[in-house]
């Protein structure tokens, strides 16, 4: 395959961010031409929101990783793990940086900040943003190992997308058995040894103006000995649906008239969905005691205090602004137009957005997939107007350069063997390694030396 070239140079990449979004850019350069490809990740580990967003219990998604992998090992192609975008300082490097070094830097950074409700009482122990769970579950290296259900009976989810559907489905203990996905122990005994005997999906809309999707909503049901309460008339139901709603909306709305008309089995444990409720206050003294709920207009739902000892907020997701590259705070993305960065609106040569930092956090992983490949068109597109590299170092020599070494291939590759070690033992394909201290140590001891990083 003929490289693809700048000015008789081969095209320099790098793209920030080992998602998929991250990984559909590369695997899609790589088939166009010959590229050096640099995927740089802050976390020691790639494939990003397939690791750390996905629901464990959802295995045919996290089975994505495997038609991924092949690019991470593809010539010309780097993965380099804990190196960090945006400062100078511990194991990052600069935009600025960046830009010296590649002829194009595409960010893929996603969206991981949760939103917050905004409401008294967030704060209180008990409460959490989704993006504190969903890490906890998925042994993300930030989120340390705890127990956020203990001694909890009942909990409540507030929001109606699909991330609200996989915490309320983990906090009941997922639709697989959790053995035999990729959770560490100690979360698969905590989610087992867990009392709730209730949880309730709080939604401030209709039914017919929830965003999950009816793939996602209909596994509620296979869960163990769990009865599903729908808090609306098979009657209000069956008239949201002949009112206009979208096929989507028709589907779920037909799946929840079929539960609100099936008689309860008398399971140990509940799933509610209620609709049409804001929620106002958390409520508590020293930790959470319970939610404050107020109807929304136009419901016929009423105020209402839902006791529960855990509350998650599951309201959606924003990107995080990198320092030196441009940021939208209103709608928390990098501006763009097609892909294209804009800075102080002008298109700035050679800098390029994609996944849901482009566009925001909407779409299955799939979505990014459409996304790179309009990004690699605008790339190949601009080839003859990339600005040169200014200099060969590239992000592994401006790490060594300050005593750093970032996690390379072949270190993620000791992680991987580990975790499958670990997996055989339990009888699953893989178990995850949660710390970052071990995960540097397993990756150390591939590279064969100490790492003098620091632990970002
Ligand atoms: P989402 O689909 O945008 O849902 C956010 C929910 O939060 C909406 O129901 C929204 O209600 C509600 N909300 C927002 N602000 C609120 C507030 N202040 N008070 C109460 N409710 C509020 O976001 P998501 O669930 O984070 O999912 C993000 C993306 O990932 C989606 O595209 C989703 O489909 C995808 N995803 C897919 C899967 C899967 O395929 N299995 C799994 C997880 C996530 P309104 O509609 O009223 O604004």
């Amino acid at each position: 395959m003929e490289d693809l070239r700048v000015a008789g140079e081969r095209l320099r990449v790098a793209v920030v961010g080992a998602g998929p979004s991250g990984l559909y850019v590369a695997d899609e350069l790589s088939r166009r031409g010959g590229t050096s490809v640099d995927i740089l990740d802050r976390l020691p580990c790639p494939y990003g929101l397939l690791r750390y967003g996905v629901a464990p219990d959802h295995l045919k998604m996290k089975s994505l990783v495997a038609t991924l992998e092949p690019v991470l090992g593809r010539p010309g192609i780097r993965f380099i793990g804990n190196a960090e975008v945006g400062t100078e300082v511990g194991n990052s490097v600069t935009v600025d940086e960046l830009r010296e070094a590649y002829h194009a830097v595409v960010y893929a950074t996603g969206a991981s900040r949760s939103r917050r409700l905004c409401i008294p009482g967030e704060e209180l122990p008990g409460s959490f943003a989704s993006s504190r769970l969903v890490a906890w579950y998925n042994a993300h290296p930030d989120e340390p190992a705890m127990t956020p259900l203990a001694g909890a009976r009942a909990a409540i989810v507030v929001g109606a997308g699909n991330v609200a559907l996989d915490l309320v489905r983990m906090l009941l203990g997922g639709c697989t058995d959790l053995r035999l996905t990729d959770v560490p122990d100690d979360v698969v005994d905590s989610l087992r040894q867990a009392q709730l005997s209730e949880v309730h999906l709080v939604a401030r809309g209709t039914p017919a103006q929830a965003k999950f999707t009816t793939k996602e909503l209909r596994d509620l049901d296979a869960l163990d000995d769990v009865d599903l309460v729908v808090h609306a008339t098979p009657a209000e139901l069956d008239a949201a649906a002949a009112d206009g709603a979208t096929p989507v909306a028709q589907r779920n709305l037909r799946l929840l008239g079929e539960w609100a008309r099936r008689p309860l089995r008398g399971a140990r444990r509940t799933a509610h969905l209620h609709f049409g409720l804001i929620p106002t206050e958390v409520l508590g003294t020293s930790r959470v005691e319970g939610l404050r709920l107020q109807p929304a207009a136009g419901s016929a739902a009423v105020s209402r205090v839902l006791p529960a000892q855990v509350v998650v907020s599951a309201i959606g997701y924003q990107g995080r602004p990198i320092a030196g590259a441009p940021f939208e705070a209103e709608t928390a993305t990098i501006p763009n137009i097609d892909g294209r960065v804009q800075r102080d609106g002008s298109v700035s040569p050679g800098e390029y957005a994609t996944g849901w930092v482009r566009r925001g956090p909407s779409g299955v992983i799939g979505t990014n997939k459409l996304d790179a490949l309009q990004v690699v068109e605008r790339i190949l597109e601009d080839l003859p107007i990339l600005p040169p590299p200014r200099t060969d170092r590239t992000v592994p020599v401006l790490l060594a350069a300050r005593g750093l070494r970032p996690v390379e291939w072949d270190g993620w590759l000791a992680i991987d063997r580990e975790e499958r070690r670990l997996g055989q033992a339990r009888g699953t394909e893989r178990v995850k390694v949660r710390a970052r201290a071990d995960l540097h140590g397993l990756a150390d001891a591939a590279a064969g030396s100490s790492r003098p990083l620091a632990d970002g």
